[in-house]
């Protein structure tokens, strides 16, 4: 049953703040572009279809996922809106693809020649033409391979040219030299095309919040809409007030207190000075919490408390000033009484980014919808 789950450990998606987030973004760009909202990843973590449904009430136009399955999820759910795979696709998948009415990223000539075989003469297949400007990752590097593919899907009946597309490494840098380089190869690249196709797009969060010059027709938000930061270094520019959608909470189950030489958690190597007052939480490295968070400060009945000894597969424990019941409510990202804790706070201590940090969260922990 939906929503029904036996341990006090859950992540709470905020959907008003995502229609938020998503109602300013569209607000901030021209009427006409087109917004794709990035849910791929189960939507960074958040729930890929309460997230959809939500961003689609929003008014965002299209879906973008990473490969074919998580598109098959969201039709299964009845979701009717563009979807486009971002990255790269077995030709022999080309034909479900096509009934499902998804479109697929192509960079390769073979590939549609394959492809082609796969795709029953009742359906066609909606492409994008993803052209690698600088990322390195997929797409079409030199002008010959667009034009042929350009000439291919045009004169087969199993393909519909619906995109053209590129994705800029460093559109969350405030140097624009690099972000400048590709967008010029990109309109190189569109500039080979004798008409151009529905959808033409480039931007990211950053490109599309930062800079005004790639928003051709159509973007692509993720991070934004969750209410993220592209990067700390343009934190302080982005356009809108964000709200974090995830938050991540959970529940002490046990309490006591360890005398002064008492030890806490695997390899024994946390020893409590004095007597102290350790909780146990229910949530560990198998649920994405991991073990280079020990330290890190956690928010008991509006304080700050640290993570104390190792984080365990399933327990973390904590230090407490005081004495708590069973039960008190723990959080360890979002907002409690008048403290929070933002996904970049977990993001520092892990050395890394706050996409990684919503992504990491697993699916053992239930999401509940606010
Ligand atoms: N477009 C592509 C091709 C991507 O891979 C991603 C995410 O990594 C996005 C758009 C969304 O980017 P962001 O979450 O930075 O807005």
């Amino acid at each position: 049953e939906k929503n029904v789950f036996y341990r006090d450990t859950w992540a709470e998606i905020d959907l008003d703040a995502l229609f938020s987030n998503i109602s300013q973004i569209r607000e901030y760009l021209p009427e006409d572009t087109h917004v794709f909202a990035a849910v791929k990843a189960n939507a960074y973590g958040h729930g890929d279809i309460p997230t959809a449904k939500t961003v689609l009430a929003a008014g965002v136009h299209g879906l973008a996922v990473a490969f074919l399955d998580e598109a098959l999820a969201i039709r299964d759910a009845g979701i009717t809106a563009p979807i486009l795979v971002l990255g790269a696709t077995r030709a022999s998948d080309a034909g479900i693809a096509a009934r499902k009415n998804i479109s697929l990223t192509v960079f390769q000539i073979d590939w549609l020649q394959q492809a082609e075989k796969f795709i029953t003469s009742d359906s066609r297949l909606p492409v994008h033409i993803k052209c690698d400007t600088g990322m390195g990752r997929i797409g079409i590097t030199d002008e010959d391979e667009l034009r042929k593919i350009d000439t291919f899907i045009h004169q087969s009946d199993r393909f519909i040219f619906n995109g053209i597309f590129t994705h800029f490494a460093t559109a969350d840098q405030l140097d624009e030299t690099y972000y400048n380089k590709q967008l010029s190869r990109f309109n190189h690249f569109l500039s080979c095309l004798e008409t151009l196709p529905p959808y033409v797009h480039a931007a990211n969060s950053a490109a599309a919040l930062c800079h005004n010059d790639s928003l051709f027709n159509t973007v692509r938000i993720g991070i934004a809409m969750y209410g993220l930061t592209p990067s700390n270094e343009i934190k302080d520019i982005l356009p809108f007030n964000r709200k974090e959608v995830f938050s991540l909470h959970t529940k002490i189950v046990h309490v006591k207190k360890l005398r002064a030489g008492e030890k806490v958690g695997y390899g024994a190597d946390y020893t409590a000075s004095e007597d102290e007052w350790i909780a146990t939480l229910p949530i560990g490295y198998a649920d994405g919490w991991i073990r280079k968070l020990r330290g890190f400060e956690v928010i008991a009945d509006g304080e700050m408390v640290p993570l104390v000894g190792k984080i365990c597969m399933d327990q973390t424990m904590i230090k407490l000033p005081r004495s708590m019941s069973v039960g008190t409510q723990v959080t360890l990202i979002g907002k409690q009484k008048d403290r929070f804790i933002s996904v970049d706070d977990v993001a520092k201590k892990l050395e890394t980014i706050n996409y990684e940090v919503t992504c990491t969260i697993t699916n053992r922990v239930p999401r509940v919808y606010k």
